[in-house]
């Protein structure tokens, strides 16, 4: 079971249609809808938190896509700055899902951006901020996503 949280941008013509209703309906994924600009026959933007078996989310977001929805990971907005990383570990006990970890006998704090959900926990207990959030769109761009994992 995988829990992810995905950007997606849909074009106007399909924005009133009840897809995201069908990913529980017919690929059997829960959702949790973050952050929504959807308005009809206006291009939408929105965050969703996705879990479920990973070969099932993959058959969902592949049904999206093919209303010419666009995804994108989120993950790819938290990024570690490596200059300012001290590797003090402080960060590998509160990420829910192993994406910090102290890879032994280095003892060497890895960062891995696959695993990583974006849910933002490391960012405030880095003593110097090296864990960084990007602004997730130009659309949501002046009110970071808040994301519960
Ligand atoms: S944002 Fe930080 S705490 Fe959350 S999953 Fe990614 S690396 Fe782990
Ligand atoms: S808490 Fe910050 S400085 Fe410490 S290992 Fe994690 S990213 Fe690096």
């Amino acid at each position: 079971m995988a829990t992810r949280i995905y950007i997606l941008r849909f074009p106007k013509e399909t924005s009133s249609d009840p897809m995201i209703y069908q990913l529980v309906k017919k690929y059997d994924v829960e959702f949790n809808i973050l952050k929504a600009d959807i308005l009809p026959q206006r291009e939408g933007v929105m965050i969703l938190e996705l879990k479920g078996i990973k070969d099932k989310v993959k058959n969902a977001l592949d049904y999206l896509r093919s209303f010419n929805v666009q995804v994108e990971r989120l993950a790819a907005a938290i990024n570690r700055d490596d200059e300012k990383c001290f590797q003090c570990g402080a960060c590998t006990g509160i990420c829910p899902v192993g994406a910090l970890a102290i890879k032994r006998p280095e003892m060497e704090v890895i960062f891995d951006p696959e695993k990583c959900t974006g849910c933002s926990l490391c960012v405030p207990i880095c003593p110097v901020r090296a864990m960084e959030v990007s602004p997730v769109s130009s659309a949501f761009a002046e009110e970071p996503a808040k994301v519960v994992v």
